[in-house]
């Protein structure tokens, strides 16, 4: 697919921790360079050089900014904005934020006749893997009580995690049932009455990355599935390599596997 070089990208939620991680990914990436890192109004560092790219400077509306593709990882409360300005400018949007409520992955839906749209919960090829095992796991064990548990940073707005309700929703798919997702899951209480439910179980402890474990639990035995991710780096080079895929693709929903089909990773997942 022929691209520009190099690909010039908008990072929206620049000053959060995620918006970090990508800049610093961007600065080590000769593929790309940054056409401008957007804050939200009344941030601080507004107008501010953007650490590691002397000619950046901090923004708030990048509206007349020429790029090529835009990287979200805001909040739900903001995602909205963001989707607009990537309708508007036509920008092909990678967007990580979690969250997000039923409307919003409608908006999504909609804004994806425009524009390539490539969400995803958790870019890591390792939770990748991490949801085919628990798949696995789900089919072969269909009796066994399964939860997920999950432990972020402090301060993390949502809960469970959009990877969780990901990973219920697979192993849902994989006992041919819905997991409820919208609901949260049922609770270890309400499982007496419906083995096959998932439960959620999230903790927020100090500046954790993000762990997942997905356990099964049958009569004197369990099995347990662990991905911890010790660096924000992984999400951000993810979401790169999302970005580098999706520049030049035609108006669409698209995700991360598609991307890996797409590099013969899907073996590594089958
Ligand atoms: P954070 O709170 O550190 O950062 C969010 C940043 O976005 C904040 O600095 C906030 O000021 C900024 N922001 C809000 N509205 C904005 C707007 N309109 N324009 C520009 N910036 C705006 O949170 P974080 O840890 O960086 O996570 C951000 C999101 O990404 C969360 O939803 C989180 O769950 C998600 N996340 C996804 C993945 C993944 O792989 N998909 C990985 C980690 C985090």
């Amino acid at each position: 697919m022929s691209q520009r070089n190099p690909i010039r990208m908008v990072v929206f939620g620049a000053g959060g921790r995620m918006g970090a991680a990508v800049l610093a990914a961007l600065s080590r990436d000769t593929r790309f360079e940054l056409a401008a890192a957007v804050l939200r109004e009344g941030d601080e560092r507004l107008g501010l050089q953007v650490p590691g790219f002397a000619q950046r400077r901090y923004r708030n509306d990048p509206h007349d900014t020429e790029a090529d593709v835009a990287v979200d990882f805001t909040s739900a409360a903001q995602f909205d904005v963001v989707l607009e300005h990537c309708v508007r400018q036509s920008w092909p949007l990678v967007a990580g934020t979690t969250g997000l409520s039923s409307e919003q992955m409608h908006a999504m839906d909609a804004a994806a006749s425009e524009i390539p749209i490539l969400w995803a919960s958790n870019f890591s090829i390792g939770v990748a893997l991490l949801q085919r095992l628990a798949t696995l796991a789900a089919a072969a064990l269909p009796d066994f009580d399964c939860s997920v548990l999950e432990t972020h940073r402090r301060g993390k707005l949502d809960a469970p995690s959009g990877t969780a309700l990901a990973l219920g929703d697979a192993i849902g798919r994989a006992r041919d049932r819905s997991t409820r997702s919208d609901a949260l899951g049922a609770s270890d209480a309400e499982r007496a009455s419906d083995t096959s439910a998932v439960s959620y179980h999230s903790m927020r402890l100090g500046d954790t990355v993000g762990e997942h474990v997905v356990i099964f639990a049958g009569a004197s035995e369990r099995v347990e599935l662990v991905h911890r991710a010790l660096d924000r780096a992984v999400f951000a080079e993810g979401a790169l390599r999302a970005a580098h895929w999706l520049v030049g693709r035609a108006p669409g929903r698209y995700v991360l596997e598609d991307l890996f089909d797409a590099a013969g990773d899907r073996d590594l997942l089958r």
